[in-house]
């Protein structure tokens, strides 16, 4: 049997989780086992249906208004039940940042053996080999487990979300928790909404300190606007507060995979390059030449972004509304 824990944010199925929930169903295909979906919080039973179009077979609701809010104790305590009682051999989740606060967790309670940041369906031709990225997706390893239980964290934009077109089972189910699994007290959650978000986005664009300051970042959100883009930073942006802390990528920021990455006016230092060199096209705007950004970009336009960034803009407005 395989677990998958579909994330939800109240009652909705973010991108990353439906490519968990097709990842973890391609993969008990392949096993000729099920795949059980774990849905967490009070959410409405049809919805979670609708996850078998992607490839459950089962969806698994704890309902409780406890689990409205993550926590990463309940949480792993709620799935490692949910795969004890299903005798699951594999764990699958999304190494999103709740992902990656869970992982362990539940591998500890389960005794399993965990790999985050899977990039590959594992390789059973000698052993269970899942590939995962390493120095901040500089490099690859191929991690055999062999534990009895298995847990993979896959990583967010690499595995495409499939239709199965299978029809879900909805089980609710109840777990017992301890005092222990709630012992954070959540004071208040404040979501960014209205945006796209980054970690999920297939286009972003971004500013680094060559945009001079916050005042000028109303082309970039216009860009991202017509492009239907998220919006980034480098960490000196978001450390002088031109914006907020959650667009900063990098080593010590969000590290994102998005099929078209702009960078513009970062001079694209090994710890920016290691948050973004997994995108599938990277375009670098920079008026310096030697800017090391175009050693890792795609395409590269040497100017001044203040020249460069008014001419893609009109480009991508005519584009739009020739294909509008
Ligand atoms: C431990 C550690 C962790 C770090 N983690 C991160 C991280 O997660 N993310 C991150 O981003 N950084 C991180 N850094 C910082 C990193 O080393 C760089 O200092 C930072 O990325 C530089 O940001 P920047 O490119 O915006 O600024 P700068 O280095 O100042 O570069 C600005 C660029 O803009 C260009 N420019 C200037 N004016 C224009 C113009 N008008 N038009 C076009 N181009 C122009 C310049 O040629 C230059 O290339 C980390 C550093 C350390 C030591």
């Amino acid at each position: 049997m395989i677990v998958v824990f579909a994330e939800n944010i109240n009652g909705n199925f973010k991108k990353s989780t439906l490519e968990a929930v097709s990842y973890a169903a391609n993969l008990a295909q392949s096993n000729s086992t099920s795949c059980v979906a774990v849905v967490l919080g009070n959410t409405d039973d049809s919805k979670n249906a609708e996850l078998g179009k992607y490839g459950a077979d089962k969806v698994v609701s704890i309902k409780s208004d406890k689990l409205n809010e993550f926590r990463a104790e309940s949480y792993a305590t709620a799935i490692a039940s949910v795969a004890s009682q299903q005798n699951a051999t594999i764990i699958v989740l999304s190494n999103t940042s709740s992902g990656k606060s869970i992982s362990g967790r539940i591998a500890a309670k389960l005794n399993a053996g965990v790999v985050s940041g899977v990039v590959s369906l594992p390789n059973t031709s000698n052993g269970f080999v899942v590939r995962k990225t390493v120095f901040s997706g500089k490099a690859f390893a191929d991690v055999n487990i062999t534990t009895p239980i298995k847990i993979l964290a896959i990583t967010p934009n690499t595995f495409d979300v499939k239709e199965f077109g299978k029809t879900a089972s909805v089980e609710n189910v109840e777990v017992t928790f301890n005092e222990k699994d709630f012992a954070t007290t959540i004071e208040n959650v404040s979501r960014v909404t209205g945006k796209i978000s980054l970690t999920e986005a297939e286009l972003v664009v971004s500013g680094g300190r060559g945009m001079k300051g916050p005042e000028n970042w109303g082309i970039i959100e216009e860009l991202a606007s017509v492009l239907g883009a998220a919006t980034a930073c480098s960490k000196p942006v978001s450390d002088m507060d031109w914006r907020p802390h959650s667009e900063h990528v990098g080593q010590t920021g969000i590290t994102i995979k998005p099929n078209l990455y702009i960078a513009i006016g970062i001079s694209g230092a090994i710890q920016h390059l290691a948050g973004v060199s997994s995108s599938k096209v990277i375009v670098a705007i920079n008026k310096d030449p030697e800017a090391p950004f175009f050693k890792a970009a795609d395409y590269g336009i040497v100017g001044d972004a203040f020249d460069v960034l008014p001419k893609i803009l009109e480009a991508a407005k005519k584009l739009k509304s020739a294909t509008a």
